[in-house]
């Protein structure tokens, strides 16, 4: 676990890892176990108390893309508690933070790939980096479109506040600025930096109609 980074306690992993040839190619695979006390039936939502929820074998082990070892593709065979409940008569399977819900990629490989990301790599090197097809580097970039995406770009208020403010050290301009509505006094963005070069290109993503509204 501390050689894979997984922080979830509920996996326990065996001692054995394989190494084995894919179409010529060295490919690590690890196998684990994920357990745990369920608190409540996620289907009926009924809290565990005596044996209303009880642990029914595990499924068959799901095969999760790590982070390569040693230049070489890496899995994680993960075998998954399942669970019984009686209160519903339904079945279902123990989660982890570690890899999401029909998911078949590990958090972490995820975070490596929204990395490179944000670096000049094509689709395809941040494939082959990662391990995993292209379609699925896309799929990230997606996935994070809505945390990243700015979307205070359609409006302005009538009256701006602004100041500046020391920039964190991830900044490489000494100062940020920061302006709100002056009379909703609601925050609007944190642009880096405040140098006039810096505001005008940043306001020029507003369109001409929106910056005209402002009076002060
Ligand atoms: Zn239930």
């Amino acid at each position: 676990t501390n050689l894979l980074l997984i922080k979830d306690q509920n996996i326990t992993m065996e001692d054995k890892l394989d190494l084995i040839n894919v179409d010529g190619q060295d490919t690590f695979i690890f196998h684990g176990a994920l357990s745990y006390e369920p608190k409540c039936c996620t289907n009926c939502g009924c809290m565990k108390e005596g044996n209303n929820i009880v642990k029914n074998g595990f499924g068959n082990p799901l095969k999760v893309a790590l982070l390569k070892i040693s230049e070489c593709p890496t899995y994680l065979r993960l075998k998954k508690q399942r669970f019984k409940c009686r209160e519903c008569n339904s079945k279902f399977c123990a989660e982890t933070s570690f890899v999401q819900k029909h998911c078949s990629i590990s958090k972490n490989l995820i975070l490596y790939i929204m990395k490179n990301l944000s670096k000049t790599l094509s689709f395809k090197d941040i494939a082959e980096l990662s391990n995993v097809s292209v379609s699925t580097v896309v799929r990230v970039m997606k996935s994070c479109k809505e945390a990243v995406e700015v979307k205070t770009h359609s409006n302005l208020p009538e009256h701006l506040c602004f100041d500046e403010i020391k920039s964190t050290k991830d900044s490489k301009n000494g100062m940020s600025f920061v302006f709100l509505d002056a009379k909703t006094h609601d925050f609007i963005d944190i642009v880096d930096g405040r140098t006039q070069h810096i505001l005008k290109q940043y306001f020029m993503r507003y369109s001409r109609k929106v910056r005209k509204k402002v009076k002060t």
